[in-house]
This record gives structure tokens, sequence and C-alpha cells, in this order.
């Protein structure tokens, strides 16, 4: 495989497969790397009922698959490898050092997506595949016909608890507030899903257990009372942060890590782009991750054309 490229896509989840579609389109040799699999949150992923297009939804690691496919299709190449780092953004080659290898290119299209945040509370870590988990479509089956807690109360937290509830015998959902962050409608799904539990006003302090987790130790903030809830399981959605370590200090970013782009995904260094989850002002929305995609591969396109 060649390691000079007119565009490196570094991530492949939805951004990054929209950019290597549109890229390859274009004409221009794309590599992707990505670490895990193509399709990144989408993997994490069970039902999408927003993505316009697919009237009863679409499962996550379908859509993940046809978008590989089809970026692969018109010749979007993929490495699997960690991305070390990045230098000579300003050059004419610009160089991406990873596990496998460096690779050069011509430019870069930013995708690394974001991660879910931990609660940093004691006991996360060590029940972490005991108990302990940040993927209810990955560990949801291990607890079938348990009951299981979901910490947070935004889009994620709702989304997967749903999920959960197909599973489990009951899903409780222990939130800081007496009020969901989450969108509307999937409130009101999961108001009225009789499977569903609720702490509201709680925050997890611990996650005890002997071998494997047996408890969250909970705090009604309302009333300072700590006791232990017990659970099979926790899964924890209290929100969500860019992977963009390996660009600190290198590109213009917010105070959370979000990389800053243009209209055209442009960041403050010419023919370096960024767009999905690791760009500041998304609004972290699948559809909205593959428009960025596109744009940012137009953008490329247009600027190595000039
Ligand atoms: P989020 O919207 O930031 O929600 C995080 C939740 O965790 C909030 O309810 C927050 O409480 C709580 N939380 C944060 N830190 C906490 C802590 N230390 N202890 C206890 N609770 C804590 O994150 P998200 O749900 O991962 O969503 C991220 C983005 O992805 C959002 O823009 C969302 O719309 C999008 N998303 C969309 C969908 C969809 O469209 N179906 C699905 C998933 C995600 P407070 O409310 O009190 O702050």
């Amino acid at each position: 495989m060649s390691n000079d490229y007119d565009v490196v896509i570094l991530g492949a989840g939805a951004a990054g497969l929209s950019a290597g579609l549109y890229s390859t389109r274009a004409m221009l040799s794309t590599l992707m790397i990505e670490s895990i699999g193509p399709g990144g949150q989408l993997l994490i992923t069970d039902d999408i009922e927003n993505y316009p297009g697919f009237r009863e939804g679409v499962k996550g690691q379908t859509l993940a698959d046809e978008m590989y496919n089809q970026a692969e299709r018109f010749g979007a190449k993929m490495e699997y490898a960690e991305i070390e780092g990045v230098e000579n953004l300003y050059d004419d080659r610009k160089l991406v050092r990873t596990s496998e290898g460096d690779f050069t290119a011509r430019a870069l299209i930013i995708a690394t997506g974001g991660s879910h945040n931990k609660l940093g509370v004691p006991g996360e870590d060590e029940f972490g595949g005991r108990g302990v988990s940040y993927c209810a479509v990955c560990d949801g089956n291990f607890f079938r016909g348990q009951d299981v807690v979901v910490v947070g109360g935004g889009d994620s937290a709702m989304d997967e608890s749903f999920y959960l509830t197909g599973i489990c015998n009951s899903v409780t959902i222990i939130h800081r507030r007496d009020d969901l962050r989450a969108t509307k409608v999937l409130q009101d799904r999961a108001f009225s899903n009789p499977k569903y539990k609720w702490l509201w006003s709680h925050v997890v302090e611990e996650f005890v257990g002997n071998d494997v987790l047996e408890a969250a130790r909970v705090k009604n903030v309302k009333t300072d009372e700590v006791y232990d809830y017990p659970t099979a399981a926790a899964f924890v959605y209290v929100g969500f942060h860019p992977n963009t370590e390996a660009f600190q200090e290198k590109l213009e970013m917010d105070e959370l890590g979000h990389i800053h782009g243009d209209l055209h995904m442009r960041t403050n260094i010419p023919k370096v782009y960024v767009c999905g989850d690791a760009r500041a002002e998304s609004t972290r929305q699948l559809g909205a991750a593959v428009g960025d995609g596109i744009t940012a591969a137009l953008a490329a396109f247009h600027d190595l054309s000039a």
C-alpha cells in the first residue's frame, strides 16, 4: 500500500466515511485511518430512528457496513492503526504518524469523533467489563432479564436505556436533576414504558461489589441520604468529549477540545479540515456528521485543485 495520498482522513465514523466517499469520487487518492472498525459510534448504536431516508429506522451496524462498502467501491483505502500524531501541517506533504507507520497527504481531514465521558467515581474502572459499561449494544445481552441502571439524562442515556428495556427486567435511570436533558420525543417514549424506574436528583458516588458489580452507591442530592442501589450493571452516559488529543496546540480549539472549523470545515491551517463530533459547534447528529464529511471533502477538492 502506498504511504502518500492526496487526502488522508483521520477516523472512519459517519463523517470520515462520507468524506471518503466524496473524496474518492472527486478522483483524489484517499486513505482512511481507523483504529477499531469503520462506523465509529454507529457500531455502538442499535436502532437509528432519526437518520433521514429510513422510515422504520436502520441498525447502526448495517448503516456502517453500507457506508464503508460504498466508499470502498469508489476506491477509498482503509488502514487500521492508532493515530500517534500529526506533523508538518503547514507543508505540502502533511505527516501522520500511526502505530502502523507514517503516511503523508496533501490534505488532512480530521474526523476522529468523540468518546463517552467517565463518571470518575471509585469502582468505575475496577468494575469495567464486570458490570460497568459505556455501550448497551455491546454489553446489554450479558444482563438479559436482570435489573440494570443507566446514569445520565441526555439523548444517549435515553436511547441506550430504551434498547436495554428490550433485554432487561428493569432499567433505572439515575439522574442528577429532576428534568431530563434528552429530546422530548425520547422523554415521552421513556415515560410511557413501564420497564423504567427513576432515581431523580441522585448521583452515583461509587460502584460497589465483590467479583462483579453488585450496587451503585447513590446519594439523594436533596436529602444527602446515601445508600446502595442493587444492580447487575451500570451503563454510564454522562456526556461526550472529542478525540482531539493528537491535535492539541496544533489547531485552534474551544475550551473542551473541539477543533474550530469554518462553514467549509477548514481549520486555521490550510488544507487541514475537521468534521463531525470533533468539530466545535457540531450538533452531534448523525446527519450533521455526514454533511460535515461531505463538505470537508468538497473543500479539500476545491483547495487541491486551486
Ligand atoms: P449530554 O447531552 O451532554 O448529556 C449528558 C447527561 O449526563 C446530562 O443529563 C447530564 O446532566 C449528565 N451528566 C453529565 N455529567 C454528569 C456527572 N458528572 N454526573 C452525573 N450526571 C452527569 O450527552 P449525550 O447524551 O452523550 O449526548 C451528546 C450529544 O449527542 C448531544 O448533543 C445529543 O443530542 C447527541 N445525541 C443525539 C442522539 C439522537 O439524536 N438520538 C443520541 C445520542 C446523542 P445535566 O442534564 O444535569 O447536565
